[in-house]
């Protein structure tokens, strides 16, 4: 029997962070390694357009996540692994959507009015029109689960109307979606712990998981630990929290029960911390530079991975074509 498809996506904006890893990355290599699930992790190249970066540092971005995903273990061999603009029927398929979907659908979704506000000189039709590509992104492969965070959560609704927009209009042929919320750590800012981290908030905000030790060791010595008022900071609590995925056992368990005590010398916690992390991605790192430096090796692995997906898009719009009429 076929196994269940997962489909996932993340745009490449800049080095991936340890908020990153934790709440996405980690789980999608999980998944992958459990050998239960048909895969499929994609590069969102078309929905970075909407953002400022200019031609060349995107083009630095996709290469950079490639490498960084590769190295975090997303294996091109297990997992169909490409680069959405690779695949021409992510915008054919888009287009079709566009247009079944109603403008006011799209004008209440809370990401298009956050965006809104954040690039307020750059509102274009792609921050509006964004949810409908990333409907066509997931349909194309014709997937049962999604792997997100709750803050996609609007965006698959959509994705589920748009469904039964189509399907109702043409002939029953997409499937309902359901997304798979697993509870996944929420990493803060080291300087703003009421706040998720997040690479829009600076460069001290974030651990990059490129960044040497002596890097992460600048940060978490400046990373906001105590408050005022009693009871656990968020800043030692997030500190923590890092400890517990990346550090031994021991380590956590002697720190949390100091802070619980309030014996606890921050100091020592961001040592240890530096350690950990610097530890855990060692290897990631030497593998991550030897990708970025063989670029016809990354070539290779996406565009074996644009054909696979390719050959399953192409079969899906072929149906799509006939359904809507235009072959
Ligand atoms: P950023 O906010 O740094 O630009 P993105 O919005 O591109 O990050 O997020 C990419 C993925 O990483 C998403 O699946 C998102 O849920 C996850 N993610 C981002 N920041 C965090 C965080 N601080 N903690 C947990 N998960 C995060």
């Amino acid at each position: 029997m076929a196994k269940p498809v997962i489909f996932s996506g993340i745009q490449p904006t800049g080095n991936l962070h340890i908020g990153n890893y934790l709440g996405a990355v980690k789980n999608w290599v999980e998944l992958q390694n459990s050998g239960q699930y048909d895969c499929y992790f994609f590069i969102a190249d078309y929905h970075s357009l909407t953002g400022q970066d200019s031609a060349d540092e995107r083009r630095t971005k996709i290469q950079t996540l490639a490498a960084e995903l590769v190295a975090l273990g997303i294996d091109p061999e297990s997992t169909t692994f490409f680069v959405q603009s690779h695949v021409a029927e992510h915008t054919e398929l888009a287009w079709i959507f566009n247009s079944i979907t109603p403008i006011a659908e799209l004008q209440r979704m809370t990401q298009f009015k956050d965006k809104s506000v954040q690039q307020e000189k750059n509102i274009n039709a792609g921050l509006l029109t964004y949810p409908i590509l990333q409907a066509a992104d997931v349909l194309l492969y014709r997937p049962a689960l999604i792997p997100v965070g709750k803050d996609q959560e609007q965006h698959l609704e959509l994705t589920n109307d748009i469904v039964r927009l189509f399907n109702k209009r043409y002939g029953e042929y997409f499937q309902m979606i359901k997304p798979i919320f697993t509870e996944l750590p929420r990493v803060m800012s080291l300087l703003e712990p009421s706040k998720k981290m997040s690479k829009s908030l600076g460069a001290g905000h974030v651990i990059e998981l490129c960044e040497e030790p002596t890097q992460i060791e600048t940060k978490l010595k400046k990373a906001v630990t105590a408050t005022e008022g009693g009871g656990q900071a968020p800043g030692a609590a997030n500190l923590l929290l890092l400890l517990k995925q990346f550090g031994s056992a021991e380590a956590y368990n002697t720190f949390a029960k100091s802070e619980k005590d309030g014996t606890i010398r921050y100091g020592d916690l961001k040592q240890e911390l530096t350690r950990s992390i610097g530890d855990y991605f060692r290897d990631f790192r030497a593998r991550r530079a030897e990708l970025l430096a063989n670029p016809k090796q990354l070539h290779g692995i996406l565009e074996t991975g644009a054909r696979k997906a390719q050959k399953v898009a192409a079969a899906t719009m072929q149906t799509v074509r006939q359904l809507v009429g235009i072959r």
